[in-house]
């Protein structure tokens, strides 16, 4: 089975995570050092043929492909965009960080600013959290009443089938950490003085509400995934297996997509250059 086909949300499925190991390596077989070598190994081409159709991507300049990236502290984000994402072209990528909205941004409708960093055509889109946030965080901590969370999934789905049907493909992934492992790496990351200024307070009071947290992703992740813009849960404990799976997801669409580069104009044939 495919990376695709083991981590996919299929629409109208509902999704348990706590029966989802973080752990797991599925779709590598062999005894663990192996699996992991043979997925360094593989991301490493995955990411060469990524950079190839990104480039026929922006040429054709017509379509455009969205990755969200959404997780629990130290699930992983930042290092899927460094690992997995940073070897593309910048100029053909944007990168959206979505934090605590500004105050002019709660003054607007919650996807006001996340549909300003939707990727143009030809780009690449990322966005490091999302829209999603304003069914987890604000959810979990009751940023607004259940009337009004209630009523968003409903309007995120006919705005992503709103981005698809102009021509933006979306994948979704949430990279899934256990407690034990998030436990880890926020240790390192308090001890290292490279790190530890994205250690907040905050992420504390985050982590004793995991199970809350656990709970609003599974509603998110079920009734988000559709067959235009589908969930996948990506088990993030290890972080090459993580950079491997998104990988192989990614390349897969961006197979499917096909992009081409605008065939050469006809007054080119046969032009010398002097
Ligand atoms: P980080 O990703 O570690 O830089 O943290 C960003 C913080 O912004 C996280 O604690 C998010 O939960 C928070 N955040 C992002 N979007 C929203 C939102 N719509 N409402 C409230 N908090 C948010
Ligand atoms: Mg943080």
């Amino acid at each position: 089975m495919s990376a695709y086909e083991l981590h996919v949300v299929t629409p109208g499925d509902g999704v348990r995570l706590n029966v989802i190991d973080p752990s797991r390596t599925p779709g590598l077989s062999g005894p663990n050092d192996l699996e992991k070598a043979a997925a360094i190994r593989e991301l490493a081409q995955n990411v060469e043929r990524m950079k190839l159709l990104q480039r026929r991507l922006y040429a054709e300049s017509k379509r455009s492909l969205l990755i969200v990236l959404q997780g629990m502290d130290c699930g992983g984000k930042d290092g899927t965009i460094r690992h997995v994402l940073g070897p593309l072209n910048p100029q053909g990528m944007r990168v959206a960080s979505f934090k605590k909205p500004t105050y002019e941004e709660l003054s607007h409708d919650f996807l006001w600013r996340i549909h300003k960093q939707a990727p143009a055509r030809g780009e690449i889109g990322v966005f490091n959290r999302s829209h999603y946030e304003d069914v987890l965080v604000v959810r979990v901590l009751g940023l607004v009443s259940e009337t009004q969370w209630r009523t968003r999934y409903d309007r995120i789905n006919e705005f992503e089938r709103n981005l698809t049907e102009s021509g933006t493909r979306i994948l979704k992934f949430m990279l899934h950490i256990s407690r034990d492992e998030q436990k880890e790496r926020l240790e390192a990351r308090l001890a290292d003085p490279d790190k530890a200024w994205k250690f907040n307070m905050s992420d504390l009071d985050t982590r004793s509400r995991w199970d809350e947290y656990m709970h609003a992703y599974e509603d998110a992740v079920t009734k988000c995934s559709t067959e235009h813009a589908p969930w996948h849960v990506i088990p993030a404990d290890k972080k090459w297996y993580r950079n491997w799976a998104i990988s192989q997801i990614v390349l897969r669409e961006l197979e499917q997509m096909d992009p081409s580069p605008p065939p050469k104009a006809k007054e080119l044939e046969g032009v010398v250059i002097e």
